[in-house]
């Protein structure tokens, strides 16, 4: 009997847990039409052996003695207990670590990824897809400013690098083993994962979902989170922005030696004189600003260099199941 884990990262989310399992229960035990193109096919997921494998990223709520208590009573329920917060890419590379199945499906713990789509992911998975992904054609409750910075996010982003980057594309997905197993050797800490699972390839297929409101509690995405996001994104994912200093370089270096000329020219005519102090202060100020960009650029990447060859582990689970591990990967 194939096996399907569904990998959820919890984060503060003790209010959504037990809603969240009797959702799972309730699709694990059902059977779907599907409909592919005008053919109906029947999706039958109690023919599945299931895993729902919880990855507690050091919540501070009672999140972990909720999970405990649901592996209880259903011993499907696997809990992953992080020793602190690592975030939410971290708590996903781990679950892909520990994940069992032969398909895994990753779901937010609040409810804003529609579990009734995972007939549907099971279904194109079965016909051979890898990596069968929600696309979201309503992004939920957010405020205008996020959804504008986010989708530029992602137009700069595909503008500068050379694989597809997928827009409206959140975390929800179903991916193969092949895919998992693709994706557990990528073992850099500072994460984004919506470009690695771009970067794997493999046969992806898009799902249109309408993004529902999360069901109780807040995001924990600030805006400042966000932003780091965004940078930890860009800079993980392509190089182009230390092209682009260099780019930003060559041609202030241009521009200045142009100004140079002109300038010895207007001497030889005209003389020398004292005036041009503001262009002086300008050029200075100007030229500044490149090179503390430039600087700034540079830093970040040698800032993950750094934080690479520590070569720490990623995370460290406290514990599995409730059982301390013998090994800590
Ligand atoms: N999450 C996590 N670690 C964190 C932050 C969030 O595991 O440090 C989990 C959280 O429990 C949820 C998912 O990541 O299951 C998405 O988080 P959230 O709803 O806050 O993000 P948003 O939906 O606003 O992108
Ligand atoms: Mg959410």
């Amino acid at each position: 009997m194939p096996k399907i884990t569904v990998l959820v990262p919890v984060f503060n989310e003790e209010n959504n847990l037990q809603a969240l399992h009797a959702e799972l229960t309730r699709i694990a035990a059902s059977r779907t039409v599907v409909s592919d193109y005008g053919l109906q096919a029947d999706v039958d997921l109690s023919a599945y052996e299931w895993e729902f494998l919880f990855v507690n990223d050091g919540s501070h709520d009672g999140s972990f003695e909720m999970l405990m208590k649901m592996r209880q009573e259903d011993p499907r329920v696997n809990v992953v207990n992080f020793a602190r917060n690592f975030g939410k890419e971290i708590a996903m590379m781990a679950g892909l670590d520990f994940a069992s199945g032969d398909a895994v499906v990753i779901v937010d713990a609040d409810l804003q990824d529609p579990v009734e789509l995972i007939p549907e992911m099971v279904y194109w998975w079965r016909c051979g897809y890898d990596d069968v992904y929600g696309q979201r054609t309503k992004r939920g409750q957010e405020s205008w400013l996020r959804k504008t910075l986010s989708l530029s996010f992602y137009r700069m982003l595909q503008s500068t690098s050379r694989e597809d980057v997928l827009q409206n594309v959140g975390d929800f997905r179903l991916l193969s083993r092949r895919a998992v197993d693709a994706l557990t050797r990528l073992r850099e800490t500072k994460r984004y994962t919506k470009g690695l699972f771009c970067w794997i390839g493999f046969n992806k297929k898009a799902i249109p979902f309408e993004r529902c409101d999360r069901r109780q509690g807040k995001s924990s995405f600030n805006f400042l989170r966000l932003f780091n996001l965004a940078i930890e994104g860009f800079t993980s994912y392509t190089t182009s922005p230390l092209r682009l200093a260099s780019i930003l370089g060559i041609s202030v270096s241009i521009m200045s030696m142009l100004y140079l000329v002109f300038v010895l020219i207007k001497y030889f005519i005209h003389g020398e004189d004292v005036q041009g102090y503001p262009t002086l202060v300008c050029l200075i100020l100007f030229l500044g600003g490149v090179q503390l960009l430039a600087l700034g650029i540079i830093g970040e990447y040698i800032g993950r260099i750094f934080n690479e060859t520590k070569g720490r582990p990623p995370y460290i689970v406290e514990s599995f199941n409730g059982a301390t591990p013998l090994r800590n990967n």
